[in-house]
C-alpha cells in the first residue's frame, strides 16, 4: 500500500504501479480524519468489494487529515486522538490501495477555495438548526476540506458513513451544487455489541459514562416501535433523560432535507430519519437511524 502526504507523490506512485494509464482507472476516496476504527475499517471494505466486483482497476485511496477549519472548538482539534501508524495498517488490511495524508499547507494552498459563507452552503447544512445550530462553522471546514479532498484524490466515487447523516446530506448537496460527476456512496453505521455506534471520540468516555451510552441507541429502537412523529420525539428524550443523558436534540426529521416534518408533508416511515445529539459529560455523542 503506498503511502503519499501529497497529491503529485499519490498519483505518480499510483501510475507506476500499472501500465493502464492512471486517468483512465476510477479512483474511490474514502476522507476520514484518522484514528482509525472498525467503522471507518468498513467503509474501506466497501470501496474495495465495490472495485472487486464492478470496476476492477479502481483504486481506493483513503484520506487522513485532522481539519482545522470545522473544528469550532480549539481545544477538540488539539486533543483529537493521532494515530498515523495503526491507521495506516488498518487501511491496509481493510484492502486500500494508499493513504494520501496531506499537510494543512497542501489542502489549503492560497489559491485554494475559501471556505464559503453560510449563504453559500447547501439548506441542509444551515436550515435545520440541528449540527449546524450547535458546530457554527462546522459544515463549512466540511464543504471547504470535502472539496479539496475530491480534487486532490481526483476522485469519480467517495465513500461516506450514514453516523454523521446531515454531513452525508451536506456532501451529496455540495456534488450537485458544484455539479460534480462523483458518486456518493452512503454506508451503514457500525456499531459495538451494545448499539453504541463506532466513534474516535468513543476513548474520551469513563467506564461509567461507557455503560450508560448504548441508551443513545435503546432510544431510537424505542422510537422505531412507535407510530406518530410527536411519540418517537417524546419517547426518545425520555429515554436518553432517565439514563442521565443531557440531550441537545432528538428528533424525528426528513430524512433528506432534515426539516422538521409538518401535517403537510408526507409521514412516510422511509422517509423520516431519527437524529440525536446528546452529552455524556464533556463527550458529545451523536446517532442516527431510520424511523421504520
Ligand atoms: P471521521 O474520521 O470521524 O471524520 O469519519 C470519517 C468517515 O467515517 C465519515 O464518513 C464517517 O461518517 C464515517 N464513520 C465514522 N464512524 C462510523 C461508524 N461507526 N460506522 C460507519 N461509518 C463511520
Amino acid at each position: 500500500m503506498l503511502i503519499a502526504s501529497t497529491a503529485k507523490n499519490l498519483h505518480e506512485a499510483l501510475a507506476s504501479t500499472s501500465t493502464v494509464p492512471i486517468a483512465s482507472r476510477t479512483i474511490i476516496c474514502v476522507p476520514t480524519m484518522g484514528a482509525l476504527h472498525e467503522g471507518h475499517a468498513a467503509l474501506v471494505r466497501r470501496a474495495r468489494s465495490w472495485a472487486n466486483n464492478n470496476d476492477p482497476a479502481a483504486l481506493v485511496v483513503v484520506t487522513i487529515f485532522v481539519n482545522p477549519t470545522q473544528f469550532n472548538d480549539p481545544a477538540d482539534l488539539q486533543r483529537y486522538p493521532r494515530t498515523l501508524d495503526a491507521d495506516c495498517t488498518l487501511c491496509e488490511a481493510a484492502g486500500a490501495d494508499a493513504v494520501l495524508c496531506p499537510s494543512v499547507e497542501e489542502v489549503y494552498p492560497p489559491n485554494a477555495p475559501p471556505k464559503p459563507s453560510d449563504s453559500e452552503l447547501p439548506a441542509v447544512a444551515t436550515a435545520p438548526k440541528l449540527e449546524d445550530a450547535r458546530r457554527p462553522g462546522h459544515f463549512a471546514g466540511v464543504y471547504q476540506v470535502v472539496r479539496r479532498l475530491f480534487e486532490l484524490t481526483r476522485c469519480r466515487r467517495a465513500v461516506f458513513g450514514e453516523k454523521d447523516w446531515q454531513q452525508l446530506q451536506l456532501v451529496r448537496a455540495m456534488v450537485q451544487q458544484l455539479n460534480l460527476s462523483i458518486h456518493i456512496d452512503p454506508a451503514p453505521t457500525i456499531r459495538e455489541s451494545d448499539g453504541l455506534a463506532m466513534s474516535s471520540r468513543n476513548r474520551f468516555l469513563s467506564p461509567t459514562e461507557r455503560a450508560v451510552a448504548p441508551a443513545v441507541y435503546r432510544a431510537m429502537q424505542a422510537a422505531q416501535r412507535t407510530n406518530s412523529i410527536a411519540d418517537a420525539e417524546r419517547t426518545m428524550r425520555e429515554t436518553l433523560q432517565h439514563a442521565g443523558l443531557d440531550v441537545e436534540y432528538a428528533v424525528a426529521r426528513e430524512a433528506q432535507s432534515l426539516m422538521p416534518i409538518t401535517t403537510s408533508t408526507s409521514t412516510d416511515r422511509a422517509s423520516v430519519r431519527l437524529l440525536i445529539a446528546a452529552k455524556l459529560g464533556s463527550i458529545r455523542l451523536i446517532d442516527n437511524a431510520p424511523w421504520g
